[in-house]
């Protein structure tokens, strides 16, 4: 980090006509929490629990898993950290829960494997309650999220566990419970998921991937894994007025936040919120920070005279140079 990216730590994203955007950061190892408050991050946007699943040899037990969560938790209270429950499956394998599948993007991954495993789902909202006893600063979100019955039925089975901790002596409150928007289904039911759920978070990664029937991970097709697409655009849009209609707040929580250009056309879109890799952080401040909200708008409403992602790409790029 220059010197200069370094000294914005403690200062907010906010545009020069006085637009405020929170910048959380993605975390996974206790270190990422570490890095995220050495650069500023108001909160974990997305805490990956599956990472310290990844490290060991086994399921961790619940006890080992509230101890993990506490960490982070402590690390950022007061600040919020958004546990995302296990999300396991596709590209995320855990050597002691082997899957064999012809399509695994496709198969059984995220809340599907929570929802057969209750046992497990319940173990992993157990601890991440206990953990939180005391902060008050944990949200739960759940990955993959296609349908309506499978948002039901974890929030049924988190506001179980909830009660269950009562009964056991706990003293927390239920979290707010939030939806990853990544599957295209998702999209499509975000005016749905926006009146039930406490926010909502793009996955940008999976969305894209999803929505352009593009391995995330393939070089090959990498050129046709387009995050400028105007159909992805056109869904972030989709997302962010169908939050701002019910009053949830919306963010994104894929590695789009991190590219400046993007930030700024999410931000423009009604996005309040991104999470993003440390590393990535004070850059898009420095450009939030630069520009004024009127002109992201500016940049956002002529992006749709672009039929071509690569286009639009160097239209967005150019148009920061111009007015940074
Ligand atoms: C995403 O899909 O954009 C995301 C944030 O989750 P992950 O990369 O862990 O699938
Ligand atoms: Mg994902």
């Amino acid at each position: 980090l220059t010197n200069e990216l370094r000294a914005l730590k403690n200062l907010p994203a906010r545009t020069p006509d006085g637009k405020r955007l929170i910048l959380m950061a993605n975390t996974g190892l206790a270190t990422d929490a570490i890095q995220a408050k050495e650069v500023g991050a108001e909160g974990a946007g997305l805490y990956r629990t599956e990472i310290p699943f990844i490290l060991k040899e086994r399921f961790p037990s619940e006890r080992e898993q509230s101890r993990i969560y506490r960490q982070q938790l402590i690390a950022f209270a007061p600040q919020p950290v958004t546990m995302r429950t296990l999300d396991v499956g596709g590209d995320k394998p855990l050597n002691y829960f082997p899957i064999e599948e012809d399509n695994p993007f496709l198969g059984w991954r995220g809340i599907r494997i929570s929802l057969d495993h209750p046992e497990i789902f319940l173990g992993q909202v157990r601890a991440m309650m206990s953990a939180s006893e005391g902060l008050d600063n944990l949200k739960i979100m759940l990955p993959m999220i296609a349908s309506m019955q499978e948002f039901d039925r974890a929030e049924q089975l988190i506001i179980r566990a909830h009660e269950e901790m009562l009964a056991d002596g706990y003293d927390i409150k239920l979290p707010d419970i939030g939806v990853m928007i990544e599957v295209p289904a998702a999209v499509y039911l975000a005016d749905r998921l926006a009146k039930r759920a406490a926010f909502l978070s793009v996955g940008s990664n999976d969305l894209i991937q999803y929505l352009l029937a593009v391995d995330r991970n393939n070089e090959r097709v990498s050129n046709v894994y387009e995050s400028y697409h105007p159909a992805v655009l056109n869904a972030l849009q989709h997302v962010a007025t169908a939050a701002a209609k019910e009053g949830k707040p919306v963010s994104l929580c894929g590695e789009l936040a991190s590219d400046p250009g993007a930030a700024v056309l999410l931000f423009a879109m009604g996005y309040r919120y991104l999470s993003l890799n440390s590393y990535a952080l004070p850059r898009v401040k420095a450009v939030i920070r630069q520009l004024p909200f009127a002109d992201m708008q500016e940049i956002l409403a002529l992006t749709a005279d672009f039929d071509r992602a690569s286009e639009l790409r160097s239209f967005v790029a150019s148009e920061l140079i111009k007015r940074g």
